[in-house]
């Protein structure tokens, strides 16, 4: 039998127990520390956090009423002037309420992203027809869809589709969705986009597919974080904040729902959303 393999003798057996327990407790010590360390670090990010976001509410706050007066001023100069001003000047002071109104925009796109990400809005709920409710915001987006080419069709669902649901909040979920869909498909394609919803017995789906640029598989995990892609325009230039889907997550999963996107680049996106039956939010 080899040194190595004869058996330890009972001393220093209980010697080498010992050595392993301290080392033991010093590694458990020091995991608690890092622990201790790890919340504190934790608690001071979570407090730059909540700063951050209270500043850059305040900033877009702030910068809201000053930007509504400019837009106001520079519609009332059109008004005022658009007879007597020259080609050039009027197209200067639509440039200006143009621009203004992109800045509004943003501003509120920033507002909400604050308020919906801390959860710090209440639904009002009520039951809606999701099918009527598609059908207004079909209406109101069709005009500007048409003008690129592209036609928006709203299927009719196989019986009501009704939910319990904030409908403000809910219209500025599927608002932004076909917008984007209008917004990311190249115009002069005569390309559609297909709106749906339906209702089993687990939950109530709306979906918006579309034919346009489609998604980069990079880009997909992180979609619905703020500012995921910034500096892109739509196919036509239309401004984009990059906050437009960030605030539809935080609206749905307010309402206990999920949203998913399935993309192909150069063939379209679909986007989903799902809201259990039976689950009432707590709002
Ligand atoms: P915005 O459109 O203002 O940039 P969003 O948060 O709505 O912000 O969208 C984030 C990004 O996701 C967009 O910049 C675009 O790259 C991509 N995207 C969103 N919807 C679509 C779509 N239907 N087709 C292609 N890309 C899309």
């Amino acid at each position: 039998m080899s040194d190595s393999n004869r058996p330890m003798p009972s001393d220093e057996l209980s010697e080498a127990h010992e050595l392993d327990l301290i080392a033991l407790t010093e590694a458990n010590n020091e995991l608690m520390s890092m622990h201790r360390e790890l919340a504190k670090s934790e608690a001071m990010l979570r407090e730059v956090n909540k700063r951050k976001d209270g500043l850059m509410a305040m900033v877009a706050h702030d910068l809201r009423n000053p930007l509504g007066t400019v837009s106001t001023f520079s519609q009332i100069l059109q008004q005022r002037l658009g007879a007597t001003l020259g080609e050039q000047d009027e197209l200067i002071l639509r440039r200006i309420d143009a621009q203004t109104q992109r800045m509004l925009h943003l501003v509120d796109d920033l507002l909400d992203v604050t308020v919906l990400e801390r959860g710090a809005f209440d639904l009002d709920l009520e039951d809606i027809d999701l099918h009527a409710l598609l059908e207004d915001i079909v209406e109101s987006q069709s005009a500007a869809a048409a003008r690129k080419d592209i036609w928006i069709e709203l299927v009719e669902p196989d019986g009501p589709v009704t939910a319990v649901m904030d409908r403000y909040r809910m219209a500025q979920v599927f608002d932004n969705l076909l917008s984007n869909a209008t917004k990311y498909t190249p115009p002069g394609t005569g390309a559609t986009i297909a709106v749906s919803c339906s209702r089993d017995d687990t939950a109530v789906r709306v979906r918006v597919d579309d034919q346009g640029i489609g998604i980069d598989a990079d880009l997909l995990p992180r979609l619905f974080e703020p500012f995921a892609r910034s500096g892109t325009t739509g196919t036509d230039g239309e401004p984009s904040t990059g906050l437009g889907l960030a605030i539809t997550r935080s609206i749905v999963t307010a309402h206990d729902g999920t949203i998913e996107v399935a993309s192909e680049p150069g063939r379209g996106s679909s986007f989903e959303v799902i809201l259990p039956i039976g689950t009432t939010p707590e709002h």
